[in-house]
C-alpha cells in the first residue's frame, strides 16, 4: 500500500493530524443520529470496548474508556482536572513542550503541583522521582508523557510506573503520540488513567480523545471535577448509562471513521504489527537523511520511531521555509522544530505512512538541497 497524488496532493509527517487511509476518510460520508442504537451500539460501544482490549489483553475487565469531544489536550485537561482531587498533589514529569503543558493546565486549574523537569534532551530522573516520593508524602499523583512529541524521545515508562507504583501514586500518562503504535500493557504497568486521541497512532481524523481508565480509580472520582464538559467521571456514566451515548453532542463522522481506522489496525495485524511499520519508517528516514548528511537530535538509544527531530543544516543559505515549500511541491510536508535552542526541523514516521513513502521523500530531500550546489 502506498499513497499516490491523486489521494490528497501531499502526504502529512507532521503528526498529528497525520494522513489517514482514503477508506477511514469515506466512511465520514454519512450523517448518524447521537442518540439510536446504530451509532451508540454500533458504533461508540465497539470502540470503548475495543480500546480496552488494544490496552491490555491481561486486565480488560478492569479498565473502561470514556471518550471525550475536542483534540486531545482537552482529553489531558479533562483527566487531571477530573481526577486530582483539591487536596491531592500532583508530580509532573516534564521533559518536553507536552510535558509543560500538564503543569500548564495544572496551574490554570489550581491544582497542587510541583515539576520534575530535565529538559527537553534528557529522559526523567528516576532517582529524584524516587527520592520526591519518599520525601514528599503529601503527593499523591504522578503525571508523565509516553512519547515526548517535542523530540521523539520515548520515556522510559515502565521504569517509572514501577516507582510511582511502589509508593502507591495514582499513576497518570500522557500516551498521545504512542498509543495504538507502541505495544503496552496498561494492567501489567498498573497505570491508572491514559489519554490519547483521534488522530494519532489509531490513525483516525480529528475530534476527540479517550482516556482508558481503571474502573475502581475513576469510581473514586465523583464530583472532583473543574469543568462541567470536561467532567470525566459525568461523561463516563452517560455512556455507561445511555450504551454508549455522550453527554453533549458528539463528533459522529468523526467517531465513524476512527470505527474504521480501528478496523484497518486490527486488519494490519494490531498493534505489533503497526509498530514494526512505524520503526520501519523511522529506520529508513535516518539512514537515508544520514546519507544526505543531515544528523538526528536524539542520541538513538532515546529516540521512537513516531517523529525524529534534525538538526537544520550549517549553510547560510539554508531557510526551514524555503525547504519547506519544496518537499511540499514534491507531496511532503514536514514539521518545523520544537526544541528550545536547538535549529531543527522534525519528520514523523507515524500515520498511513508507508516505507516506500519514506523512500520517495528521501529523493524529494535530495532534489530540496537547494543549498548544496553539488547536489542541485
Ligand atoms: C498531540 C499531542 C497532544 C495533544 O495535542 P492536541 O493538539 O491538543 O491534539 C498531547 N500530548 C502529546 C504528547 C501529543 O503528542
Amino acid at each position: 500500500m502506498t499513497n499516490s497524488s491523486l489521494d490528497n496532493p501531499y502526504i502529512l509527517l507532521t503528526p498529528g493530524p497525520l494522513s489517514t487511509s482514503p477508506t477511514v476518510r469515506e466512511a465520514m460520508l454519512r450523517d448518524w443520529c447521537t442518540w439510536d442504537d446504530d451509532y451508540n451500539l454500533g458504533i461508540v460501544t465497539p470502540i470503548r470496548q475495543g480500546l480496552v482490549k488494544l490496552a491490555t489483553s491481561t486486565a480488560p475487565e478492569k479498565y473502561t474508556t470514556v471518550l471525550m469531544q475536542g483534540s486531545g489536550s482537552f482529553s489531558v485537561e479533562s483527566m487531571i482536572g477530573s481526577v486530582v482531587p483539591e487536596d491531592g498533589k500532583l508530580l509532573v514529569l516534564a521533559n518536553g513542550a507536552y510535558g509543560n503543558r500538564l503543569a500548564k493546565i495544572a496551574s490554570y486549574l489550581k491544582i497542587n503541583h510541583i515539576i520534575h523537569d530535565t529538559g527537553e534532551l534528557a529522559p526523567p530522573d528516576l532517582a529524584q522521582l524516587d527520592l520526591a516520593l519518599s520525601s514528599d508524602k503529601s503527593i499523591t499523583h504522578v503525571v508523565v508523557v509516553h512519547n515526548e512529541t517535542t523530540t521523539g524521545m520515548m520515556n522510559p515508562l515502565e521504569a517509572i510506573a514501577a516507582i510511582v507504583k511502589r509508593h502507591q501514586k495514582v499513576f497518570l500518562v500522557d500516551s498521545m503520540s504512542a498509543f495504538g503504535g507502541v505495544p503496552l500493557d496498561i494492567a501489567q504497568l498498573d497505570i491508572d488513567f491514559l489519554v490519547s486521541s483521534a488522530n494519532k497512532c489509531i490513525q483516525g481524523v480529528p475530534g476527540f480523545g479517550f482516556v482508558i481508565c481503571k474502573t475502581t480509580e475513576l469510581e473514586k472520582t465523583k464530583g472532583i471535577a473543574r469543568s462541567l464538559s470536561l467532567d470525566l467521571y459525568d461523561q463516563w456514566k452517560g455512556m455507561e448509562e445511555g450504551n454508549g451515548k455522550w453527554r453533549f453532542t458528539s463528533p459522529t463522522h468523526v467517531t465513524r471513521a476512527f470505527h474504521q481506522a480501528m478496523i484497518e489496525l486490527d486488519e494490519e495485524g494490531g498493534v505489533s504489527a503497526r509498530f514494526a511499520r512505524y520503526t520501519e519508517n523511522q529506520k529508513r528516514l535516518v539512514e537515508g537523511m544520514e546519507k544526505l548528511g543531515f544528523r538526528c537530535v536524539l542520541p538513538k538509544d532515546l529516540q521512537s520511531p513516531i517523529i525524529t527531530g534534525f538538526y537544520n543544516p550549517d549553510s547560510p543559505e539554508y531557510d526551514f521555509l524555503k525547504f519547506y515549500n519544496l518537499l511540499k511541491q514534491k507531496g511532503f510536508v514536514i514539521y518545523p522544530g520544537k526544541v528550545t535552542g536547538i535549529d531543527s526541523f522534525r519528520i514523523g514516521t507515524i500515520g498511513h505512512v508507508y516505507p516506500e513513502d519514506i523512500d520517495r521523500l528521501i529523493l524529494a530531500v535530495e532534489k530540496s538541497m537547494y543549498w548544496n550546489a553539488q547536489l542541485v
